[in-house]
């Protein structure tokens, strides 16, 4: 039996009941209502309660039982040091891309963690595979309504998944979406693609199967996203997989948009969408911000640079004619981004006093020619930038940080690099922040 821990406090909101009530950082929720919650799943659920018996523990250890009376859609402004109060759920296959076996040995412990847990899928968007749930946690989906889920699809012949997961359970994944679709619950696909493993005829039955299941009103699957394998310097000996050439990136262009043009007639939509790394690999274009619909996979790198384009031209109407004083700054990249990011390098550089130089990187760290933003680390931007003159500080995308984290994917901290390059460090997320602190 997986043990419940209290819920552990980090931040309690202003103006809000647990503000009023006296809720302090470090205290902890034993239990809601008599039922101690297993995650953020259930805290939500039980909160949705008119009156809640709140049994808490403070830093003293001293147990105190709270009752509140308010609205069921009030929440009580609190926030945990992690969404799961119990065990993290853990991956229980050996796919031989795995990004987490394709990091140097010897960093801090939890980046080796294997998470592959529906709940995790569910609050946030990360991909599952459905290969280790239990009757018990299936049931939970099906009565909580857990919908929808991020499904790591990549093939569905079951001999072709199991040995891309190497896990005999791989193969069940088209009862599994059968099983959804009667649930009337959804799941978002993704598909990375393996040269010579489900590429070809292979990734043609995949989309086709998926496909099957986007009809009526709930289509089981929503959407699939389409994404090349990556690899690194630091991946397995013999783990004979190939990485994407621009010519494979081409071909896989090309068969995917030929079955978007056969799904925009039968299924009224795309449905299946290609990552942008596709077209930088291939040195194609990309394709129209039309084209995304309402951006179902933008969280997996498909489309977000259209989405960040739009969203700049949108935000660049409102941008001064200048600033008060000169400000010199360093938007560091990956080069990957650095055609497509130009046009917004030169809007800024309209706004007198303003002047923004983009460095774009690729990684020496993972070993790769070509690299998307959220991919460099501390390593690799202290050599690629300390030769450079910096300006007033160093814009960088907060995407290159852990969720919530100050440390790059090589444990380096942005305290560190700002020290070694003797220049402020601007962590930035997102467009509103980006203009916000070229102009403040
Ligand atoms: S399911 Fe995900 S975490 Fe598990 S081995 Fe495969 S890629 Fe790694």
């Amino acid at each position: 039996m997986n043990a419940i821990n209290p819920a552990k406090i980090t931040k309690i909101l202003p103006d809000s009941i647990a503000a009023e009530m006296g809720f302090e950082v470090g205290d902890a929720i034993i239990s809601i209502n008599g039922t101690s919650p297993r995650d953020l799943i259930d805290y939500q659920f039980l909160c949705a309660d008119e009156l809640l018996e709140l049994e808490v523990i403070d830093t003293t250890g001293k147990t105190h039982l709270l009752e509140i009376e308010k609205d069921y859609d009030e929440g009580l402004g609190l926030e945990f040091d992690s969404a799961l109060f119990d065990n993290l759920i853990q991956c229980n296959n050996r796919c031989p891309f795995c990004f987490i076996d394709q990091q140097p040995p010897g960093k801090r412990e939890s980046l080796y963690f294997k998470d592959d847990d529906y709940r995790l899928s569910f609050l946030y968007g990360s991909y599952l595979t459905l290969t280790n749930l239990s009757q018990k946690e299936w049931a939970r989906i099906e009565q909580m309504r857990l919908s929808p889920l991020y499904v790591s699809v990549h093939a569905t012949e079951p001999e072709i998944r199991t040995k891309l997961l190497k896990n005999p359970r791989a193969g069940e994944i088209l009862q599994q979406i059968k099983w959804f679709q009667q649930k009337r619950l959804q799941i978002h696909a993704q598909v990375v693609v393996c040269p010579q493993i489900n590429d070809g005829e292979h990734l043609e039955k995949t989309l086709l199967d998926l496909a099957s299941f986007h009809k009526g009103k709930i289509p089981a699957v929503a959407s699939v996203a389409v994404v090349p394998v990556g690899l690194t310097k630091f991946r397995p000996n013999g783990d004979e997989l190939i990485p994407v050439s621009p010519e494979k990136a081409a071909e896989v262009i090309q068969q995917v948009q030929n079955l978007q043009t056969k799904f925009r007639t039968s299924l009224k939509s795309t449905f299946v969408w290609l990552a942008d790394e596709w077209f930088l690999i291939a040195g194609e274009e990309l394709p129209p911000e039309s084209h995304y619909e309402n951006y179902p996979q933008i969280d997996n790198g498909v489309g977000s640079i259209r989405s960040f384009l739009k969203e700049f031209d949108l935000a660049a109407k409102k941008l001064p004619k200048q600033i008060s004083t000169v400000k010199k700054l360093t938007w560091v990249v990956g080069n990957a981004v650095e055609k497509a990011f130009q046009p917004i390098v030169e809007r800024l550089n309209k706004v007198e006093n303003l002047e923004i130089t983009m460095i774009a990187l690729c990684s020496n760290y993972w070993g790769q020619n070509i690299t998307v933003t959220g991919l460099l680390t501390g390593q690799d931007l202290l050599s690629g930038l300390q030769q450079n003159y910096l300006g007033d500080g160093v814009l960088l995308p907060a995407m290159m940080l852990k969720h919530g984290d100050t440390c790059f994917l090589d444990d380096m901290t942005v305290t560190e690099l700002a020290s070694e390059l003797n220049t402020p460090i601007l962590p930035v997320r997102g467009i509103a922040e980006l203009i916000e602190t070229c102009i403040k």
